[in-house]
């Protein structure tokens, strides 16, 4: 039986209606939620995400202003532009777009965003929060997949996960969220030695490791839950026929976007793996729509932490 589709863009809808009620009410108490997006340059891919958070935020009631300095920016225009937001009250959210330009300490700049405003969840701050299971803002991405999970009403207490990729912004959080949802965790990379017979262990298998189909349904228990974060832009013709000949990958309206645009967003796991897998998120419509859902999120929690750390200190 071919495995259940975890449709991430209806969950993705469902975070963002419930956090678009929670500001309305922020909002009417006189603390509408703000996010700051800093943008560097020219990337088109980077123009493309901050216009995405932009729009989510117009969507969910969220105030936002974007701030753009050109290639040439240093790293004391950033230092100086972070300490200017971290400052500001109406802006409870920071949101530094990467990659920045080579010239800048992209970690100092991170470093540089308050704690407290770090919707990314990348400081070494929020980091430890994590870690020690405090109250802190967790990166989008890992917190998309634990949505899913949650809200597809699969179990993670007490089951085998495996996560693929040990990356700070994915990977690392995964398993960690995973660990404190009681889940036994075993976290794979690059060196780890027979990757698929680890993978097999697995009731729940997380894929992020950015090699487009590597995931085959070899590495993957019959009837396992399994996540892709993957998202992989293949051009390859010949990379396209290895991961959409047959079976259940066959896909007439892929192939007819193949042959127009030239290219197709791929997952880390082959499409074959929905015959055995027992549920799977696709790419795209899978984990990707929960990553801006889920800084809308932090943006929400931020205001509110803040809300909290003021009361709480008079
Ligand atoms: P990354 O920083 O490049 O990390 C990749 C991880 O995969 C590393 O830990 C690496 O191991 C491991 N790896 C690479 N090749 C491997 C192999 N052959 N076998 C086992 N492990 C291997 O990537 P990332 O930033 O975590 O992103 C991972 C994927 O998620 C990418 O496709 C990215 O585009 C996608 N992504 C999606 C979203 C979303 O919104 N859906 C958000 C972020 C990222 P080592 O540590 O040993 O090098």
């Amino acid at each position: 039986m071919p495995a259940t589709i975890l449709d991430g863009t209806k969950i993705a809808h469902e975070i963002r209606r419930e956090v678009a009620m929670d500001v309305k009410a922020m909002a009417a108490a006189g603390m509408r939620p703000g996010l700051a997006v800093v943008l560097v340059g020219h990337n088109p891919a980077s123009e493309i995400y901050v216009r995405g958070k932009v729009k989510a935020c117009e969507e969910v009631g969220v105030y936002s202003e974007t701030h753009t300095h050109p290639d040439s920016a240093t790293t004391a225009d950033l230092l100086a532009l972070v300490d200017d937001l971290n400052r500001r009250d109406p802006i409870n959210g920071i949101l530094v777009q990467l990659p920045l330009p080579p010239q800048v300490d992209a970690k100092r700049v991170l470093m540089a965003v308050d704690p407290a405003k770090d919707v990314d969840g990348f400081h070494p701050v929020n980091v430890g929060f994590l870690s020690t299971q405090r109250p802190g803002l967790v990166p989008c991405t890992p917190a998309g997949v634990i949505e899913i999970l949650r809200r597809s009403n699969i179990a993670i207490a007490g089951q085998e996960c495996v996560v693929v990729g040990r990356s700070d912004i994915v990977g690392k959080p995964v398993a960690m969220l995973l660990l404190n949802a009681n889940a036994t965790v075993t976290v794979c990379h690059s060196k780890t030695r027979d990757l698929a017979e680890v993978c097999r262990r697995a009731d729940i298998l997380v894929a992020a490791i950015g090699r487009a189909g590597l995931i085959t349904r070899e590495f993957v228990k019959p009837g396992a839950t399994v996540i892709d974060v993957g998202m992989n832009k293949v051009t390859d013709p010949v990379e396209f026929a290895r991961l959409f000949a047959s079976g259940l990958a066959k896909n007439a309206k892929r192939e007819e976007t193949f042959r127009t645009k030239g290219s197709t967003l791929v997952g880390d796991v082959h499409p074959e793996v929905a015959e055995v897998a027992g549920a799977i998120t696709p790419v795209p419509g899978g984990v990707g729509p929960l990553t801006i859902a889920m800084l809308m999120f932090n943006t929400l929690k931020a205001a509110k932490l803040e809300r909290q750390w003021l009361v709480a200190s008079g």
